[in-house]
């Protein structure tokens, strides 16, 4: 805390609270929303700082008011307080734009979220969650009340796993679910789902003890309890639960004195009847460096995934992320995000964020046009690596035809065009050599390669629909490697 510094700048305290946050939320979501704030005065304990538009302003005090709040305390110490200035367009044309200034909506709002976690478990039992220079408070479930079964849109892609988690939901260790396992890739609701599974076992029953826990915090807690030779309060701590939610569980991976406490809190919950609920980013199956006796624990309950959305379900999530923020885009717009975005939920959501934010920024309705604009910054911000297999799949899946194919000997018209397509992303996006990039494809040799990129340059000269096709393709392996 650098608040009894009476030298100390807006600036510097801003640039205390942006670090602070930055490390907290997704980069994405720091770059749209706390970029574009300026620091103005800093005054008894007062920060201003300005936000480009009252947009910005709801957005903040809406999504981050509990973190800004927190935050202020933790760099300014108590009775800190923020406001905004916000940018108001004149109305009355040619004139500069104003200044407002807002105070934020809960100064005043108590610290102590809200204590659940019992407290007749005698006094000697240490809480592992208290934040060191935040208040402490017992904290309550780790729920984020955002999440619910209600606006978790059901679809194909995770019609199994929702209804397992209502099922959990309704009769918490009552199920032949349990443990409940949840896996898919990055941002395909994962969290969401578990949470929403710990709200609704919330709503029904308000005593029943409920903790979601990220498996790395419960890595990192272990660790601390170990140097603070607290590791029996620590085991204490989560035996007493009636609902774990471990989210990620493959953090634990190669983590063998992790594996191993949290082995004997998972049989202590599992043979007293308590529920657990995991989720993983890989099949259990798939998991890397578990031990086995925990692996065989995950599988004893039930295992479902949660597949990449269809087109309809995307549009039906963006509808409702509109509806829920109270705004409104052209239909058009709507589906070519769901169209340009087919790889994960989150980036689904980043991408109207990000449309929203430039639409109020630059003052500017919200058109294809700007979407258009968007999508290709979203691009050009492309950093990953991209892989050969990578680009198998996603051209595959383009022409609904199976990676196999791809890699046969098969010379149909489709297949030897998607080959073609593949290898010729292959050569332009990997830093494969050609006779890897054949070895790919059925072991074919470095002159079909060369050959396969020089047809597909020919053919988009001389095709526009094969050219509409590979340009398209070029942007959805861009987007997907966000
Ligand atoms: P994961 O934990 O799998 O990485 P999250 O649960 O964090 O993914 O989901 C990413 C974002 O997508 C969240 O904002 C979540 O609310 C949203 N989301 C995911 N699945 C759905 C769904 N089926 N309906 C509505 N929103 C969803
Ligand atoms: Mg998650």
């Amino acid at each position: 805390m650098i608040a009894h510094d009476t030298s100390i700048t807006c600036e510097s305290a801003w640039h205390e609270c942006s670090k602070i946050i930055s490390d907290n939320i997704p980069e994405q979501s720091f770059k749209t929303w706390f970029h574009p704030i300026k620091p103005l005065k800093l005054e008894n304990k007062i920060l201003t700082i300005q936000v480009p538009s009252q947009f910005f302003y709801e957005w903040l005090e809406e999504h981050y008011v509990d973190l800004l709040r927190k935050t202020l305390k933790t760099v300014l110490g108590p009775g800190s307080r923020l406001e905004y200035n916000i940018i108001v367009e004149n109305s009355k044309g040619s004139s500069s734009p104003y200044t407002v200034n807002m105070p934020t909506s809960n100064v005043g709002k108590n610290d102590n979220i809200g204590v659940t976690m019992p407290l007749n478990i005698g006094n000697n039992i240490k809480n592992p969650f208290i934040i060191p220079g935040l208040r402490k408070v017992n904290i309550d479930s780790n729920l984020n009340s955002n999440y619910t079964f209600d606006n978790f849109i059901e679809g194909d892609c995770n019609r199994l796993a929702r209804s397992a988690g209502y099922a959990v939901a309704t009769k918490p260790g009552g199920t032949a679910f349990n443990p409940l396992m949840i896996f898919g890739g990055v941002g395909l609701g994962k969290t969401h789902l578990v949470q929403a599974i710990g709200n609704q076992i919330k709503v029904n029953n308000k005593n029943k003890v409920v903790l979601y826990v990220s498996a790395e915090k419960f890595l990192n807690q272990f660790v601390d309890s170990v140097k603070n030779t607290t590791t029996n309060d620590f085991v204490n701590f989560y035996n007493y639960v009636d609902v774990l939610i471990m989210d990620d569980v493959q953090f634990f991976s190669g983590r063998g004195k992790t594996q191993e406490i949290f082995f004997q809190i998972f049989n202590q919950l599992h043979q007293t009847g308590k529920q657990i609920i995991l989720t993983s980013d890989r099949a259990p199956k798939d998991l890397k460096d578990i031990e086995e006796r925990l692996l065989t624990r995950f599988k004893w309950g039930l295992s479902a995934d949660l597949g990449t959305p269809d087109f309809d379900t995307r549009i039906a999530i963006l509808e409702q992320k509109m509806y829920n923020e109270g705004v409104t885009m052209p239909n058009e717009v709507v589906e070519y995000v769901a169209h340009n975005i087919n790889t994960n939920i989150r980036e689904l959501e980043g991408a109207m964020i990000s449309l929203l934010a430039q639409s109020s920024m630059n003052r500017k309705e919200i058109d294809l046009d700007l979407a258009k604009q968007m999508m290709k910054n979203f691009v050009k911000n492309s950093t990953k690596e991209i892989s050969i297999d990578f680009i198998q799949k996603l051209v595959c899946d383009y022409f609904t035809i199976p990676v196999e194919h791809v890699k046969s000997k098969t010379r149909k018209r489709e297949v030897v065009q998607a080959r073609q397509i593949s290898m010729y992303f292959a050569k332009d996006l990997t830093k494969a050599s050609l006779k890897n990039i054949g070895s790919y494809f059925g072991n074919r040799d470095h002159s079909t390669v060369i050959h396969a990129c020089q047809t597909v340059n020919d053919l988009m000269e001389t095709d526009k629909r094969f050219r509409a096709d590979v340009e398209e393709l070029s942007k959805r392996i861009k987007i997907s490697t966000l």
